[in-house]
């Protein structure tokens, strides 16, 4: 998806601050932070959101709720934070790349 927001985030078209990345998921900086920590997990292929995906895309999607704790917990949200998926225009979703909201406020 060559003109998605997201996909440009992914081959560093656009400037994001990074704070993970594997082979298949990056998770980046909100550039509107609701909170103190707030980051979007995403994948690195393109995935236009939660309704669009299969059941190939279960072992992505797992790995991509397992990673959020520990990517939290480095950025001192180990005591706990949200976290959201907004799907489908329905659903308040505005950039059509799946994402996973984290967001909290370091405690201590
Ligand atoms: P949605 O409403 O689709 O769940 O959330 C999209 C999120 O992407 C919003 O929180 C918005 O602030 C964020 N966002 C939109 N454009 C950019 C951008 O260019 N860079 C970054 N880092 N975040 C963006
Ligand atoms: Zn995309």
């Amino acid at each position: 998806m060559s003109d998605c927001l997201f996909c440009k985030i992914v081959r560093g078209e656009i400037p994001a601050k990074i704070v993970y990345q594997d082979d298949d998921v990056l998770a980046f900086n909100d550039i509107r932070p609701a909170a103190p920590v707030h980051f979007l997990l995403i994948p690195k292929r393109h995935i236009e959101s939660l309704l669009t995906t299969t059941e190939q895309d279960q072992a992505l999607l797992g790995k991509m709720l397992a990673l959020a704790p520990s990517i939290a917990r480095e950025q001192g949200l180990g005591e706990g934070f949200k976290t959201a998926i907004n799907t489908g225009l329905a659903g308040g979703q505005e950039v059509f790349h799946l994402h996973l909201h984290v967001l909290g406020t370091p405690q201590g």
